[in-house]
């Protein structure tokens, strides 16, 4: 049963041809990786998916169900981190929940749940520029979990970290997604990644991008 169905989707900005006719199903509680050479969609499939940007042919449907912009059934990382600057870890995470009305003193004890589990707790008071790149990206993991979204869309999320730092990170993703039962589409063009992180790989083509294969990972990581 999927919870997500990408059908017959194109994006198209002016002359280029970012993503051609795409379909993709995914089920509840998969780990999709999406390998595929630099400026092959996969960042605008995302987006799409996201309800970031719309798609110029196709539809995407979630539970059945159109998407028609973002909700807080997706939770979206970005390589970049994308933290709010002038806010400090704490009310980052607490952001969308503070968007969607819910009280203060709810706010702090969600927030707190969250960063405990991404090892930041200590770290609630501090502000982005204060924290290394790994603990930046572990406060937007928690921003994104915050909300409790069914999916985490994951757009290269570990590229920008050192080597160690990225283990650190795919070890503590895979123990989320495991406890949490979260639904998992995480963007990367790094081959060992993609097969190590997913259960299920799929392979896009260069520009415009379309899926070339989707398979079960032959070496997926022991959590699968
Ligand atoms: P990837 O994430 O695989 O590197 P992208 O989805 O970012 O690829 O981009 C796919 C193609 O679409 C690229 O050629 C890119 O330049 C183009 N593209 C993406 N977003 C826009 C935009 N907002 N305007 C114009 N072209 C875009
Ligand atoms: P980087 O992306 O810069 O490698 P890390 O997440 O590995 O970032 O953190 C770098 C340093 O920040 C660590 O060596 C440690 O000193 C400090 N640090 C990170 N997380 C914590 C934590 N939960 N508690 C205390 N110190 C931490």
């Amino acid at each position: 049963m999927s919870i997500l169905s990408i059908r017959g989707v194109s994006r198209s900005f002016a002359e280029t041809v970012a993503l051609q006719a795409t379909d993709l199903e995914v089920g509840e509680n998969d780990f999709v990786t999406i390998l595929g050479p630099s400026g092959c969609g996969k960042s605008t499939l995302l987006r799409i998916v996201a309800g970031l940007d719309r798609p110029s042919e196709g539809q995407i449907l979630l539970d059945g169900k159109a998407v028609t912009g973002p909700g807080a059934d997706r939770g979206m990382v970005f390589q970049s981190y994308t933290l709010f600057p002038w806010l400090n870890v704490l009310d980052n995470v607490a952001f969308g929940l503070r968007e969607r009305g819910i009280p203060r003193r709810a706010q702090i004890e969600v927030a707190e749940e969250f960063l405990a589990k991404v090892g930041l707790l200590k770290f609630a008071r501090h502000y982005p520029k204060q924290l290394s790149g790994g603990m930046q990206q572990r406060t937007a993991l928690a921003r994104a979990l915050a909300n409790n979204p069914r999916m985490l869309l994951m757009d290269e999320p570990f590229g920008a970290l050192d080597h160690q730092t990225r283990e650190l990170m795919q070890e503590l993703l895979l123990g989320i997604w495991e406890r949490e039962k979260k639904t998992v589409l995480f963007v990367t063009h790094d081959i060992d990644e993609a097969i190590f992180m997913g259960s299920r790989v799929v392979v896009m083509t260069a520009r415009p991008g379309r899926i070339k294969s989707d398979l079960p990972s032959p070496f997926p990581h022991p959590r699968h």
